[in-house]
This record gives C-alpha cells, sequence and structure tokens, in this order.
C-alpha cells in the first residue's frame, strides 16, 4: 500500500478506472511522460469536442454548427439532437465526489440544468454508435453527484459523427445512488488492489494498441513482438507513420523554442543548447605544417564531396577512389510492382523458416533488455 501514501493514488477518474493493465495503470497514477502520442483519431476527437463544448455553451441562437461539418462528415443534423432540449447547457463541467475517503473526479461533455433534473450527455466521436457496457457505466458514475442531491438524472450518448443522442437510462433516489457507489467502490478497490502489487505489463489487444502511451518501453508490448511477414509489414507501417509525425514534431517545438522558449517537462527540457565549432585557417595550417615538416597527412582527410569536384578537372584523380556499397537504414520508396508483391515469397521454404528463428530470437533478446 505505499503508494497509497500519496495523495494522487486517492484520485480516480473513470479513465483510471477503465484501465486494466497494472503497469499502464501506475504509469498513469505516476504521470510518467508519454512515450508516444495520441493517435490522429483521438487528437480528432479532442478537436470535436472542443468545438461542441465552444458550440453548446452559446445561447440557442448564435449555435452554428458548420465549425463541426466543415471539419468531418456528420451523417444527419447535429443542431437538432440539442434544438429540442429544454434548460440550462453547460459543457466540460468537472465535478469532483468524495467518496469512501476518495476522490472522484465527473466531467461532463454536456449538463444540463433544469428544476429538480440534470441531463448528462458524454459526445462520444469514433465511427460506431454501438452502446458499450462501459458507456453506461461511465454515465452512471456521473449521476452520482446530483443523485446526492436527491436530483432526477438522465443520462445519453451523443454520437458525434452520426448527429445521434441515444438515452441510456433514467436514475433517481437513494437505491441507485447506492447501487451506483457501491459499483464504483468495487471498482476503486480493484484499482487500489492493483497499486499496491506489483506493476506487472499485462497486454491486450486493445488496451495496448489503443490506450497505452507507455508501450515503447513495454517489455510485453504485443506490437513490438514480431513473428511473421504480416506483422513486420504492421510494425514497419507504424514506424514509418511515427518517423515522420516526430519530424512534424520537431518542427513544431523548434519554433516553439525559438519564439517561445525552452520546454520544461518533469525530468527533461527540450530546446537549444549552445555548442561550440572549431574554426580552422586553412592555409595558415598548410604553412605551419610545412615549415615544420609535419606530415600533412596527419590532419589530412579528404572530403569525397570536394574529391569528386577536383576530379571533374583532374579525371585521373577519379583512379584514386572506388564507392563501397554498405547498407543504409533508410525508408525508401516500394519499387516491386503489385504482380511481383504478390507473388513474392522466399524462395526457399527453410529459409525463410531459419530467417524467421534468427529474427525472433534476437526480438526476444531485445525486449527482454528493456525495462
Ligand atoms: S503496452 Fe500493453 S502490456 Fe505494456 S504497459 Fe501498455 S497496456 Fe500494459
Amino acid at each position: 500500500m505505499e503508494r497509497l501514501k500519496e495523495r494522487k493514488a486517492k484520485r480516480f477518474s473513470f479513465s483510471l478506472l477503465n484501465l486494466n493493465c497494472p503497469r499502464l495503470i501506475i504509469k498513469t497514477i505516476d504521470k510518467d511522460p508519454y512515450e508516444v502520442f495520441p493517435s490522429e483519431e483521438t487528437d480528432m476527437g479532442k478537436k470535436i469536442h472542443a468545438i461542441y463544448a465552444d458550440i453548446l455553451k452559446k445561447d440557442k441562437k448564435d449555435w452554428d454548427f458548420s465549425r463541426i461539418t466543415d471539419l468531418i462528415d456528420v451523417y444527419g443534423n447535429p443542431e437538432r439532437v440539442f434544438r429540442s432540449i429544454e434548460g440550462r447547457f453547460s459543457t466540460e463541467q468537472k465535478i469532483r465526489i468524495r467518496i469512501g475517503g476518495r476522490i472522484f473526479t465527473t466531467v461532463s461533455d454536456l449538463l444540463i440544468t433544469r428544476r429538480g433534473e440534470r441531463d448528462i450527455i458524454d459526445s462520444k466521436t469514433s465511427f460506431s454508435h454501438e452502446i458499450l457496457p462501459s458507456h453506461r457505466e461511465q454515465l452512471r458514475y456521473y449521476a452520482l453527484p446530483f443523485l446526492r442531491k436527491g436530483l432526477r438524472v438522465k443520462v445519453g450518448i451523443h454520437f458525434a459523427r452520426y448527429a445521434l443522442l441515444e438515452w441510456v437510462d433514467i436514475v433517481q433516489g437513494l437505491d441507485d445512488y447506492t447501487k451506483i457507489a457501491n459499483h464504483l467502490m468495487d471498482n476503486i478497490t480493484k484499482v487500489e488492489r492493483v497499486i499496491a502489487g506489483k506493476p506487472d505489463p499485462e497486454p491486450s489487444n486493445f488496451e495496448c494498441k489503443y490506450c497505452c502511451p507507455y508501450i515503447l518501453s513495454c517489455p510485453s508490448s504485443p506490437e513490438l513482438f514480431i513473428t511473421n511477414e504480416k506483422q513486420a509489414q504492421e510494425l514497419a507501417g507504424e514506424y514509418i507513420k511515427l518517423k515522420a509525425r516526430t519530424k512534424k514534431m520537431e518542427e513544431i517545438l523548434k519554433v516553439w523554442a525559438t519564439s517561445v522558449g525552452d520546454i520544461y517537462l518533469k525530468d527533461d527540457k527540450l530546446g537549444y543548447t549552445p555548442s561550440g565549432k572549431t574554426v580552422i585557417d586553412p592555409e595558415a595550417t598548410l604553412k605551419y605544417l610545412t615549415e615544420h615538416k609535419i606530415p600533412l597527412t596527419d590532419i589530412f582527410a579528404p572530403q569525397a564531396k570536394k574529391f569528386k569536384k577536383l576530379a571533374k578537372v583532374h579525371p585521373d584523380l577519379a583512379n584514386f577512389a572506388e564507392i563501397q556499397y554498405s547498407p543504409l537504414w533508410k525508408v525508401t520508396k516500394n519499387d516491386r510492382k503489385e504482380e511481383e508483391m504478390s507473388s513474392f515469397i522466399f524462395s526457399n521454404k527453410e529459409q525463410e523458416k531459419n530467417k524467421v528463428k534468427k529474427a525472433v530470437e534476437e526480438i526476444e533478446k531485445i525486449l527482454t533488455s528493456v525495462k
């Protein structure tokens, strides 16, 4: 229970309670710096949430949903979803509730206030409009602060891409409050047991792939363990995307660092550090070496670019150079034709198996050497 001594371990949110992997839970509580950033879809999801929040907090007469429909395809009329709902709208309401000595934080995308009742609406931006048990559970937890005040609470899900609002539950009274609060406490206790235990990774395809920002250093990450060509292709795809994204991130961060200043994280600082450069006077150096009979080869190193330029004027120089090919790790264009791709197999099955076996052993070694 050592970790529970920390104040932050007594604060819970639905997203924390929804995690399963002990390593992920503990890293999330410890607020370890992210190793990978959220996927494109998550970025877009945040953007959609922010725009909806901005629109819905305004007076109904000022609603302008074109900011959403310009950004994404919406299969329906977003305005019709909310127009007929009576009450005072507030968005992104953060409410803390103390329960069993712990603090549980709820953030409702949309909270509608009417006398004696509240509507809580959570927006989903995924391409699915399936109502999952976890959606219902989340919304029932969010109803707790209002149930405690004796209010009637109606909870629903707004599927933003389909302009669809599904009411999923109505809760009211002490019985509902007790049932939901007990359920929440069971979940908190489950997570507390994880926090008190060992932070072992417990891989699951969905959580590792879509929810885990600590996947790069994870010894059990299923994404990193490849055993066949298809998985190698998938990982290569991720790598190419990440590389392009990293480059873009670097450009953005450089702009920020140049105009605003260094960026400070928990353990790191990102920005420009001064570097030194040695400037040599070539003519004076050459004169000194000649006068003191110091062999030129002691400091002379021909540069390929200059050499090639000089060889254009003195062709005989080219006899002193050769091109050596060595493998270079980089992403290049695939020049195989489609039919070649589909018929491409290793010529020797046994050779293929041995190569894969050797690669798998090496990957295993790499994965067991990282924390
Ligand atoms: S990659 Fe998977 S197993 Fe590893 S910490 Fe993340 S969720 Fe857990």
